[in-house]
């Protein structure tokens, strides 16, 4: 046998041993592995820090009632230099905030655009998250139009048996009774103006305005500013006069989409399999959502620098599906979109013009 035969068959042998050694000593391995990534997500208490000054904007649910791999229920994380809100709680919101690395404690208001069961289905995760990560001496802030108090209470009843488990349990200097919970922050949409200016800060505004979700009312977007950078969460709205006035010259729009002719097969399928409910259902939601044509033109209308497409109808399972979802969206607006999944993250640097369209690495 030639030298370099037998050299390469020793490399191949000693590769099989260290493959083979590694197998037997695979669990001590990934406990190791572990060890390091749980430093990398721990060691972190104050994650806002670490950003670059200006406005960030974190899909921590980018999907709607239906069940999707990538998007879970509604919630959009926004950070206005070190402070955080977050807007709507869909399932998954508390789970999906902490994947992305942020601290639930350092929460300072939510902020909820209508009362469907998507949007609020994670309160109670997210209340309780935000309680224990921070020892909260105070409830959480919760703004939303009318409406807010019922919601709130049921979840602040739902979890008083768990928050006596944890203060029993942890003590409560850990979890303070007096923190646990939301406290509702209501708002109502001046007549005149269709908006509410709910904070006015030099630095940091944020105002609700009304959208088009009837039979749904109030349903309310926000424009959000930051110094000199802004961004617009539509809500849930089909195409809205509103959203296309507030969204005027922002940084990022954050719009709600949905494709009547993908949702057109679900409703068929439905159909045909005897299950006329829910057949129902997918035709009616068409009339209260948007499609991404129409958001497009809206961002285009208004100048928006960027759109990303989130509460997405139906899921997108097959990446070939996101052309059809589209249509001519990407025609008819002439910058940068995405269709949003949990964990994009948006970056728009105070005193620049750029936005950086990511993920929360
Ligand atoms: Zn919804
Ligand atoms: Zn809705």
């Amino acid at each position: 046998m030639q030298r370099a035969a037998k050299v390469a068959l020793w490399i191949v042998a000693l590769l099989a041993l260290a493959a083979a050694l590694a197998w037997w000593q695979r669990g001590p391995i990934t406990v190791a592995l572990m060890a390091r990534q749980v430093q990398v997500l721990t060691a972190v208490a104050d994650p806002l820090a670490a950003l670059p000054d200006g406005l960030h904007v974190g899909l921590c649910g980018a999907g709607s009632p239906f069940p999707d791999e990538l998007r879970s229920g509604p919630c959009t994380a926004v950070v206005a230099g070190r402070r955080l809100f977050i807007f709507d709680s869909g399932s998954g919101a508390g789970r999906n905030i902490a994947r992305m690395r942020l601290n639930a404690g350092q929460i300072e208001a939510l902020f909820f655009t209508h009362y469907h069961s998507d949007h609020i289905d994670g309160l109670g995760e997210l209340m309780l998250q935000r309680w224990i990560q921070r020892t909260a001496q105070q409830p959480l802030p919760v703004y939303g139009p009318a409406g807010l108090e019922q919601v709130l209470q049921g979840f602040n009843d739902a979890y008083a048996l768990d928050k006596g488990y944890r203060t029993a349990h942890h003590g409560a200097a850990v979890a303070p009774p007096a923190g646990f919970g939301g406290q509702a922050r209501p708002f109502e949409i001046d007549a005149a103006s269709g908006r509410r200016v709910l904070v006015a800060e030099p630095d940091l505004e944020i105002v609700a305005f009304a959208v088009d979700h009837g039979p749904i009312h109030p349903a309310v977007g926000y424009r959000i500013r930051y110094k000199d950078r802004s961004l617009v969460i539509s809500g849930d709205t089909s195409k809205s006069a509103a959203v296309a006035r507030e969204a005027q010259g922002v940084d990022l729009l954050v719009h709600e989409a949905l494709s009547p002719q993908l949702l057109g097969l679900l409703e068929q399928g439905f159909s045909q399999a005897g299950r006329q409910n829910l057949a129902q259902i997918m035709h009616d939601v068409l009339n209260y959502h948007t499609t991404p044509e129409e958001a497009a033109a809206i961002a285009q209308a208004a100048g928006v620098k960027a759109l990303v497409f989130n509460h997405i109808v139906p899921p997108l399972p097959l990446s070939g599906l996101e052309p059809v979802f589209l249509q001519r969206a990407g025609q008819i607006y002439a910058g940068p979109l995405r269709i949003g999944a949990d964990g994009d993250w948006f970056t728009l640097p105070a005193g620049s013009a750029a936005v950086a369209m990511g993920r929360r690495p």
